[in-house]
């Protein structure tokens, strides 16, 4: 094989040119025969840039199952077939596909090592600015979901509120049950009848229409601040700065995530298929605690000794989160 260095970069190419050399290697296995890729030493002076920090090669698509020959040990013969690394040096204005663990016998002051935390940094970077663009471009879309589910995460608050604060001794019997024995529903002599769907119903503190409320809030600060080009905005802000806007817009996307799941197990727990088996079990001796449940097409009455609550039969599920 004749060695040839190639001066086509006075900078360090495009991402166009990198991800080209991606799908060489992958196709052909061969990331020395890329048309740009030089194949002499790599200079001991002057910078060096990481373009892509793991090269991989299919030993398959290798003739003969050989690696990759490496430009700084081993110019000539196999030497790699994982761990590679695409590099551009300044002063040859090349790029070279080198091996792994030989960078040291040329740059003795970890200088590829140096290259490596750099170019770590700037994909961390443009991972972060990619996916705040990605959120605060589905702004209007989380605001319309706000929107469209403020009533029925009201309406889910409320009977869970309500429900917690009338069947104070029912809902801590029925919870500590599920929570020691699972959520299924046992005849006396142990047959399954039914699983209680929904049975966060029966647990926690909800507010969902505040954090709703919170969460469009923020959302909508985003986007003021990010204005009309937000791609150019996110790539403008500083690390940490940018870091700390993704970290407010994905708090705010997870807490429409956390209302639909809480809107999820109240409509669960109030429909029609789990409130039948429950007052079927209510009767059982299996029962942890005596209780009555009816239901009409619209509503369930629920009592317990003296508590008694009548609530919603059937809540509307929530839509899928954007
Ligand atoms: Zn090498």
């Amino acid at each position: 094989m004749t060695l040839v260095l190639r001066s086509h970069f006075p900078e360090p190419p495009a991402q166009s040119l990198i991800a080209a050399f991606e799908d060489h290697v992958r196709t052909t296995g061969q990331p020395e025969t890329f048309h740009a890729i030089s194949t002499t030493k790599p200079p001991v002076d002057g910078d060096v840039e990481v373009l892509l920090e793991k090269i991989s090669i299919n030993k398959k698509l290798r003739p003969n199952g050989n690696g990759a020959p490496c430009p700084i040990c081993s110019p000539t013969s196999p030497k790699y077939l994982s761990d590679g690394t695409l590099i551009w040096c300044a002063h040859t204005e090349a790029i070279y596909a080198i091996g792994p663990k030989c960078s040291l016998s040329i740059w003795t002051d970890n200088r590829l090592q140096t290259a490596k935390n750099v170019f770590r940094r700037s994909q961390k970077e443009r991972e972060e600015t990619a996916a705040l663009f990605h959120h605060v471009r589905r702004a209007d879309a989380f605001l319309q979901w706000i929107a469209d589910h403020q009533g029925r995460a009201s309406a889910a608050e409320l009977a869970h509120r309500e429900f917690a604060r009338s069947m104070r001794t029912l809902r801590l019997a029925l919870s500590r049950d599920i929570k020691t024995k699972g959520p299924t529903l046992r005849s006396s002599s142990g047959r399954a009848l039914a699983t209680v769907r929904g049975p966060t119903f029966l647990t926690g503190s909800w507010s969902m229409s505040r954090e709703l409320s919170e969460a469009a809030a923020s959302i909508r600060k985003a986007t003021a601040e990010a204005g009309p080009d937000p791609q150019a905005w996110a790539e403008a802000l500083a690390p940490t700065v940018r870091r700390e806007k993704l970290k407010e817009i994905r708090a705010a996307r997870q807490m429409l995530v956390r209302s639909a799941e809480r809107m999820s197990a109240a409509a669960l727990f109030l429909s029609q298929g789990n409130i039948e088996p429950l007052a079927i079990w209510s009767k059982l001796e299996s029962s942890p605690i005596r209780f009555e449940v009816s239901h009409t097409s619209t509503k369930i009455e629920v009592q317990q000794g003296s508590d008694r609550w009548l609530g919603p039969l059937g809540l509307a599920m929530p839509d899928a989160v954007p």
